[in-house]
């Protein structure tokens, strides 16, 4: 007894040792890491096929990301802008400049329900805050004759911005994930990355497929049940999808729901009887600026919207769990999860 014992103590010594062996002298080939921090005024989950250092700077891209475009960090260049509004011109990054300019094409293609000067009403309601509420008609009415992307000027030469009005204020919160995820896939692309999947809280991106070469399968959620419950699941690759709903961010106020995107016509939550707007783009900023203009526009003008633009799919939910998809997209979704029904 004593002695099988001895011997299988030996037998299975030489494996501990010999398996360690082969760990500490084989090259380190990349593995899949990641990581989820509350960065952005949101979670962010970061998977690549990769190094933990390749990870570390896409982390910090988002944190520099954050540090130009928050509008509530001191410092910021948005901060400075609003801090300046009737005033200065104030002279900004390259990248918050550009999201600036995207920001108002899309303020244009939409008349101006999509408007990154929504500052003043955002403040009002504090959605996503600790102290929302309902404001009254007058504090609605002087808000909204502060929301106005036409008086946004934009001197391109020198990168200079100004706000005509005090009291005016950019906000970003529509578009800023978006082009946070392209910056983060074109770094971790020019680091050698071939598989990687971003979700900026939902707002999601992924380069190439899995690392054993099957495609990433990303859930759309249901935008009546709870987080991580889906309506159907799509397999993509090298793509964006972006999703934009009333259930996203909001606050309950006698039984009724009011949500974080606003009508700068009415001046509250927008109410298009759309339910949610899931985009699937190459191009995340375009995603989640469309995302939330097609919330904003509701299903018609919406999906003719959709029409026109290149390089896009979309699948929108009605609240009566109607589910209508672009030609590209029939193809791939074939079932729907129990109590919603395509509509064709
Ligand atoms: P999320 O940030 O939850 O992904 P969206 O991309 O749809 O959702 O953006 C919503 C955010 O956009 C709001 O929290 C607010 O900061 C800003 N916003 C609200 N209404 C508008 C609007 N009409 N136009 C542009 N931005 C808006
Ligand atoms: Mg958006």
């Amino acid at each position: 007894m004593r002695q099988r014992t001895v011997i299988w103590t030996i037998v299975i010594g030489f494996f501990v040792a010999a398996a360690l062996g082969l760990a500490l002298t084989r090259p380190r080939a990349p593995e899949t890491i990641s990581d989820t921090r509350v960065m952005m005024d949101t979670s962010i989950e970061i998977r690549i096929f990769g190094s933990k250092r390749t990870l570390e700077a896409a982390f910090k891209r988002i944190q520099e990301i954050d540090e130009l475009m928050s509008r509530t960090r001191k410092g910021s260049d948005i901060y400075k802008v609003n801090q300046q509004a009737g005033g200065e011109w104030v002279k900004v990054s390259a990248d918050t400049f550009h999201v600036i300019e995207t920001a108002l094409r899309f303020a244009e293609t939409t008349g101006g329900l999509f408007d990154p000067t929504i500052t003043p009403l955002v403040e009002l309601w504090g959605i996503g805050t600790g102290n929302p509420q309902i404001p009254d008609q007058e504090a609605i009415e002087q808000a909204k004759g502060l929301v106005d992307y036409r008086r946004v000027d934009l001197a391109p030469s020198s990168r200079r911005v100004r706000l005509t009005q005090p009291g005016m204020g950019l906000d970003l919160g529509a578009i800023g994930k978006g082009y946070a995820a392209d910056s983060v896939a074109q770094l971790l692309r020019e680091r050698g990355v071939e598989s990687a999947l971003l979700n900026l809280g939902g707002n999601v991106y992924v380069i190439g497929g899995k690392p054993d070469g099957t495609p990433w399968r990303i859930g759309i959620q249901d935008p009546f049940s709870d987080r991580g419950t889906h309506v159907t699941i799509l397999e993509v690759r090298d793509t964006s999808i972006v999703t934009s709903g009333p259930y996203e961010r909001f606050f309950i106020r006698n039984g009724k729901r009011y949500h974080h995107i606003l009508n700068p016509e009415t001046g509250y939550p927008a109410d298009t009887g759309l339910a949610s707007v899931s985009i699937i783009s190459p191009s995340s900023i375009t995603a989640d600026a469309l995302s939330t203009s097609v919330f904003l526009l509701g299903l018609e003008k919406g999906l003719a919207l959709l029409e026109e633009m290149e390089d896009v799919e979309a699948m929108l939910i009605t609240n009566d769990r109607k589910v209508y998809l672009t030609s590209g997209l029939k193809q791939q979704v074939k079932s729907l999860a129990k109590g919603f029904e395509f509509h064709d």
